[in-house]
């Protein structure tokens, strides 16, 4: 199951990672300004709790609670703040342990570097500044001589709510929960109805991160994740560590959740481009930007963090270059599910009425990542 190799390697181990013979079964070693991340310890099962000191650049929000079945706990981090060095320690009943994590700015993911001779970030053009900005309109849609008003849909929906539908790029994305095994509980029958996808998806906002099985109706993960509740239950699936595990099977309850909303989010644009040419409502312009600049953060951020193409740290990726597309799933996909094609449609769209935005943009401020 090759398409497993690269969680299997965090969720199992190790040497990849950490020498054999650090109590570190996983840890990043840079990661970007309001990232979640998860550190994972050898630790024995029956050991007291392990205490977690962290400095002000990070939060933690979650750990495993016992009764601990495996000999790695797991400790879930959110950074805070840009810093060459975060250092979170772990006391041990076998001593102090350091887990040291650089975290970089959004500045810092923008600017121009090569590792492994590869020029990051991955924007074109590589290594310089774009030349120009197309600014005229190239396609006529005669929206602007419309005075429509449109309703409902994206425009009764908050920016905020709009910037929350892109899932995190720390989450890596799976087709199928587990193509081979169906469900946990119900095996392949999940394919007697429906051969394909067949798990059923919830498409109301904010994303719940639920998944329903198609024969029994049973809702997995069992933790809530929506709420950084990242270990709770009989089927808890933290998202980063190989899915949920059960009897040595993987399934990818939050991984399939992950690209079905990441293919949501990619609607958002054209839809709203799609709104504006039919009414000339410019409030959809607005909304349009907002979901192109939600996606422009997370591109820039996988960009330059290339560790997420099937390798697990930036020391590996100096080690063995960037992972190529055919290693496997992680967080690069196909372009059929990519945001090119429906990006380029919504800017052909939408560009002569940036501007107009720009003036509906003091009440409805895009949220705070713009300037990009
Ligand atoms: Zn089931």
């Amino acid at each position: 199951m090759r398409r497993f190799s690269l969680l299997l390697a965090i969720a199992g181990l190790p040497s990849a990672v950490c020498a054999a013979t650090s109590p570190v079964v996983y840890a990043p070693d840079v990661v970007g300004v309001e990232r979640m991340f998860m550190v994972a310890l050898k630790v024995a099962t029956d050991a007291p709790e392990v205490t977690v000191t962290v400095p002000d650049s990070v939060t933690m929000f979650d750990r495993q609670r016992p009764p601990f079945r495996e000999e790695a706990r797991r400790f879930y981090f959110r950074a805070l703040k840009a810093t060459p060095r975060a250092e979170i320690r772990f006391a041990t009943a076998g001593g102090t342990i350091t887990v040291p994590v650089e975290i970089w700015s959004f500045e810092d993911l923008r600017k121009f570097r090569t590792l492994k001779g590869v020029q990051l970030p991955r924007r074109w053009p590589l290594g310089k500044a774009l030349p120009e900005l197309k600014e005229k309109q190239i396609f006529p849609t005669g929206a602007e001589g419309k005075v429509g008003q449109g309703r409902g849909g994206y425009l009764s929906m908050s920016d905020e709510r709009i910037w929350a539908m892109q899932p995190d790029s720390t989450i890596p994305r799976w087709h199928w929960v587990n193509i081979q095994h169906g469900c946990p509980i119900h095996g392949k029958d999940v394919y007697a109805k429906r051969a394909y996808y067949p798990w059923q998806l919830d498409p109301s906002t904010p994303w719940r991160w639920k998944i329903k099985c198609p024969v029994g109706g049973e809702e997995y993960p069992s933790n809530d994740f929506a709420n950084g509740d990242m270990t709770r239950g009989e089927f808890p699936d933290d998202g980063i560590g190989g899915g949920c595990v059960r009897d040595g099977k993987h399934y990818g309850f939050i991984a399939e959740l992950s690209q079905y909303y990441c293919r949501r989010m990619m609607t958002v644009a054209p839809d709203c481009a799609n709104g504006y040419v039919r009414t000339g409502d410019v409030r959809y312009v607005h909304k349009a930007l907002v979901a192109l600049c939600r996606l422009a953060v997370e591109f820039s951020y996988l960009a330059t963090m290339t560790q997420h193409r099937h390798r697990n740290t930036v020391r590996q990726v100096e080690r063995f270059g960037p992972g190529r597309f055919d290693e496997g799933p992680g967080r690069i996909h196909d372009l059929s599910h990519r945001t090119a094609r429906p990006a380029n449609r919504s800017r052909a769209g939408l560009r002569p009425n940036l501007p107009r935005d720009r003036e509906g943009s003091r009440h409805h401020p895009v949220p705070a990542k713009q300037g990009l």
